[in-house]
């Protein structure tokens, strides 16, 4: 039940990160995140026995077998999780481990301030036949004149 949220991910990707996240389980780091004893998420006090490697991004989400994915966590916690995973948590933990990677992609931020030249701008509003360098003209854009 790895795929109920479809993010397309390369199981050759998932089972790359197991192997991963195997090879941290016996490091020395992660021997000292379970002697601290303390769930990622609920902030209780466990015996490292009891507490289980947790990606914080799901493998099954795209998430990598990082120092920065993996929190220890207690069984009830590991159990919850696997059905609520709340998006701007999401963001969140991207956002601390890989800053930038989430940053200005939306679809809304092509949009913001693309300044046009002056001409194309002319063009585009189809403004042109006022050639802007002809001062003889009455100047539009100076309000004191004409009172
Ligand atoms: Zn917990």
């Amino acid at each position: 039940m790895e795929e109920w949220f479809d993010m397309r991910v390369d199981p050759a990707q998932i089972a790359k990160e197991r192997a991963k996240a195997r090879e941290l389980r016996r490091t020395n780091w992660w021997r000292a995140q379970i002697q601290k004893g303390i769930c990622h998420y609920c902030g209780g006090e466990f015996p490292p026995s009891e507490l289980t490697m947790d990606h914080i991004v799901p493998l099954s989400r795209g998430g990598h077998s990082t120092k920065g994915n993996i929190v220890p966590c207690c069984k009830a916690c590991n159990n919850a999780k696997k059905y609520t995973m709340p998006v701007d948590e999401i963001l969140t933990e991207l956002d601390r481990e890989d800053p930038g990677c989430m940053d200005a992609q939306g679809p809304e931020a092509a949009d913001v301030e693309i300044e046009l030249p002056d001409d194309l701008m002319r063009e585009l509003v189809g403004d042109t036949d006022d050639a802007p360098d002809d001062p003889g003209k009455d100047a539009p854009d100076d309000p004191e004149q004409g009172i």
